[in-house]
């Protein structure tokens, strides 16, 4: 590899929205035998909306605001969806202790009350029984909605679910990365069946889900014994860990400051098309070289 084509290269790259920031990682692509997607904030748009909100007790009026208050503090898109659905009807309060836990949800104090919002896993580990989950619940599941929960002082007390629309550009994506005799595969700490649901839409038939970050480094690990060198993509603080130990890191750039420095290459662009031009363009520059 001549480091003039390399930076021809990378500059093509950058004109299309593909920050490089190793020339390495333009040559590493070309070895690449699988493309690794995140799910929340990759494949889909990351900006989801509240779709609807149950609580156990009928008459609870409190869980929503101890809920909202508490995600003020988080970054998570899910957060803000919660936050701008109980801001229309409640004023929302200071929080007096607060701890995201990534990949999982937020646990903190508000108003004297220990509240602890998020994913059927984080409820297992605080030993909250889902028994009593709100009439509904089931129904999202089957429909590939993911449940967000909500408990208070050491109960389930609510439950809501967000839909966050796939990219336009995943599927065709997928397709054109099928073609060039990649693999595919998703990884996400959502729920298995609003995984699976989405894998679907999009064409990915290896799903890895309900996995903590660490749990992303094995999967990306167990695939690389399996298929090879392989390719990260992904914007979350869960995903930094996945994008370093992947042979090659694609970050979304408007994703968290943590994943954009754990990866390799940043894309600039919200047309998922890019990763697709990313491997073309390491393939032009390759042969150029040889
Ligand atoms: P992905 O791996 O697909 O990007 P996320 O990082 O978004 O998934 O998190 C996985 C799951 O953790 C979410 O589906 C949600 O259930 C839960 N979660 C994470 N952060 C929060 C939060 N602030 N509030 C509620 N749930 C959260
Ligand atoms: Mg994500």
């Amino acid at each position: 590899a001549t480091p003039t084509s390399i930076m021809v290269g990378t500059g093509r790259g950058a004109d299309m929205g593909v920050l490089f920031r190793q020339g390495s990682a333009l040559q590493a692509l070309q070895q690449a035998n699988g493309v690794i997607f995140d799910k929340t904030g990759t494949l889909t748009k990351g900006e989801p909306e509240l779709d609807q909100w149950l609580t156990v007790d009928a008459d609870d009026k409190q869980s929503l605001r101890l809920a909202a208050s508490l995600e003020q503090r988080s970054e998570h898109p899910t957060a803000e969806a919660l936050v701008d659905f109980a801001k229309q009807e409640h004023p929302l309060s200071e929080v007096d202790k607060f701890e995201a836990l990534s990949g999982l949800g937020v646990i903190g104090q508000v108003e004297g009350h220990d509240v602890l919002v998020g994913s059927k896993t984080l409820m297992k580990e605080h030993d909250i029984g889902l028994q009593k989950s709100p009439d509904g619940v089931d129904k999202w599941i089957e429909n590939g909605l993911t449940p967000i929960y909500v408990a208070i002082d050491g109960q389930l007390t609510a439950a809501f679910c967000v839909s966050d629309p796939i990219r336009d550009s995943a599927k065709a994506l997928i397709q054109s990365l099928h073609q060039r005799g990649l693999k595919t595969a998703m990884v996400t700490g959502d729920a298995e069946s609003t995984a699976k649901r989405i894998a679907e839409q999009v064409g990915i038939d290896k799903v890895v889900a309900e996995v903590k970050p660490d749990g992303k480094v094995d999967a990306v690990q167990q695939l690389q014994q399996q298929w090879g060198k392989v390719v990260f993509v992904g914007d979350g603080i869960n995903d930094a860990p996945a994008l370093a130990t992947a042979d090659v890191g694609f970050a979304i750039g408007t994703g968290t400051d943590v994943a954009i420095e754990s990866a390799n290459v940043v894309l600039m662009s919200d047309n998922l098309n890019v990763v697709q031009q990313a491997f073309a363009l390491s393939k032009v520059t390759m042969r150029n070289i040889s």
